[in-house]
């Protein structure tokens, strides 16, 4: 290939693969690429395999996260061109269409960020293949998480199994890496931009704006970035953090940056810069610390994605639990399965947070556990279902902490610890004891006073009446034997546990 850019007419070009990284600041592929090539293209796939049909019948990318992955294409793009630069999109796989686009522009090398789960991998290394087989060089890094894959005290292949000890090792001999900053200025090769797509050419709907939505996710990194503002700085919320976390109705409870870590709009490590600030300039306290805590737990689910392939994904999950899940092709599973998704279940915490989650793409960590809970551990469904359910709704999927947190919720993951499972009710009483979660999301539950909303099963006729409530009618009986169904789903876990061999 020759060293003279036919589209440049200078230097050599070379090409940013985008994938979970749609940001300027902190991006070292984009560093890299500006340090050696007067020009450089950012490029975006849009991959039809990730509009692709799942198992259970759902979207693969549903419509929340397609919206906001439009929005920060879009949030990219303008970026992009105010530096001088710009970022083509093409719909296609990018095993194809990389190569292709080299070939136009005459790029000398491909930079980008490395993925963990096999699919992605499959992908990059078939892409490498390609571009060898041209004559381009590619680079890749390690972008994603707070503390660099580098600077792992460890290599991923020995990750411990349980999080507390790897956390302790991290805390003790890494330091996190100072965010790069975002580039001043970058020219691009010509080149057509490309359309992208709408919603509809995705093959989805626009979702309807729900007025009882608390926060509107809007993608796209300067989005991002004034979130991390707004909630850290003017609501001044990082000092209470680990107070307000568990809470599932109020918009700055929890910092909602998980959006856009999953795309990578923000950058965990500015994340990170941004926690020593406020503990430089405000406060320090467990609550600051708290925040970083939870992106160690993004970060371990990622390595465990790394270490452990395509073994997250099974039935047994990392323990090769010999479970005797509940499979959707059995009728009644299916519909139970249906019943949860809806949130018709007859337990009002499972009820309001299947709820928002279709109507919002977000639910909190607090009724994500808890609905899990129920699915794997009362309804006894396999749990991979449920996991599919929500990588099509979540607005901020994230491949790792999905999966690495429904098998551990499910007891198939890490650092299982014999069989529990959430009382959901006492869930409801710890978290929510006014009942305001409920009132927000069923409003055929609104006018039972208090937490009593929790139990609509212990109203009695006249109670009902009153408050306008028909179990069976316009609210479902509980669809299970909450107790009952977990005692037995506890027999069976220990049942498996001695049939699975240690390995
Ligand atoms: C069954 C289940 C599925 C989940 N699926 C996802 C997913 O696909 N994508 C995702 O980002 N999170 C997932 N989580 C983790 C967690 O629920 C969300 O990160 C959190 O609710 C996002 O809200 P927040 O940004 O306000 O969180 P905050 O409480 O403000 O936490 C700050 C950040 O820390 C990280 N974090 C917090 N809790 C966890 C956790 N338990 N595991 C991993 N990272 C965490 C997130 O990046 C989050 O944005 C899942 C949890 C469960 C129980």
């Amino acid at each position: 290939m020759s060293s003279e850019s036919p589209a440049t007419g200078t230097k050599p070009s070379a090409i940013v693969w985008l994938r979970n990284d749609l940001r300027l600041h902190d991006h070292e592929p984009l560093q890299a690429a500006l340090a050696n090539h007067s020009h450089v293209l950012l490029l975006y796939c849009v991959d039809p395999r990730q509009f692709s049909t799942l198992g259970i019948g759902a979207p693969k990318t549903g419509p929340f996260r397609a919206r906001f992955l439009i929005e920060s294409l879009e949030a990219l793009r303008s970026a992009a061109r105010a530096l001088g630069g710009e970022l083509a999109v093409r719909v296609g796989e990018p095993e194809t269409v990389v190569p292709g686009i080299a070939r136009e522009i005459n790029a000398t090398h491909v930079f980008f960020h490395h993925e963990p789960a096999p699919e992605e991998r499959r992908i990059e290394d078939a892409l490498r293949v390609q571009l060898q087989d041209a004559g381009v060089k590619t680079r890749f890094f390690f972008g994603h998480t707070m503390v660099h894959h580098d600077d792992l005290p460890y290599p991923v292949a020995a990750l411990p199994d349980t999080f507390s000890k790897y956390r302790n090792a991290v805390e003790r001999r890494v330091s996190v890496r100072e965010p790069l900053p975002a580039p001043a200025t970058m020219r691009s090769p010509q080149i057509t931009a490309g359309d992208i797509p709408t919603l509809e050419a995705l093959g989805l709907t626009e979702p309807a704006d729900d007025a009882r939505t608390l926060l509107r996710f809007r993608g796209g990194e300067s989005e991002g970035l004034e979130r991390l503002r707004a909630w850290m700085w003017d609501a001044d919320q990082l000092k209470t953090y680990k107070t307000t976390r568990n809470g599932l109705l109020a918009t700055n409870d929890s910092s909602k940056f998980s959006p856009w870590l999953a795309l990578g709009c923000l950058s965990p490590r500015t994340v990170y810069a941004e926690v020593q600030r406020y503990e430089r300039t405000r406060v320090r306290n467990e609550d600051t610390g708290w925040l970083v805590f939870e992106l160690h737990w993004r970060d371990y689910f990622r390595w465990v994605a790394a270490k452990w392939g395509a073994r997250l994904y099974s039935a047994g999950g990392l323990q090769g639990l010999r479970y005797p899940w509940r499979d959707l092709r059995d009728h009644d599973a299916r519909m139970d399965f249906n019943r949860w998704v809806e949130g018709t279940t007859g337990f009002p915490l499972v009820d309001a947070a299947m709820r928002e989650l279709a109507a919002t793409g977000y639910t909190s960590n607090r009724a994500r556990q808890n609905v899990a809970s129920f699915l794997t551990r009362v309804l006894g469904i396999d749990w991979r279902a449920g996991a599919q359910w929500f990588e099509s709704m979540l607005v901020d999927y994230d491949v790792g902490s999905n999966w690495g947190n429904w098998a551990y919720v499910a007891g198939v993951g890490n650092d299982a610890r014999g069989f529990r499972f959430f009382n959901v009710h006492k869930q409801a009483g710890n978290y929510d004891a006014d009942g305001a979660f409920a009132r927000h999301w069923l409003p055929e539950l609104a006018r039972i006073p208090g937490g009593r909303i929790y139990r609509p099963d212990q109203l009695s006729t006249d109670e009902q009446k009153r408050y306008g409530v028909v179990l069976g009618d316009n609210y479902p009986e509980p669809m299970v034997n909450m107790f009952a169904a977990a005692d037995a789903s506890a027999v069976r876990y220990d049942r498996a546990v001695a049939a699975t061999p240690q390995s």
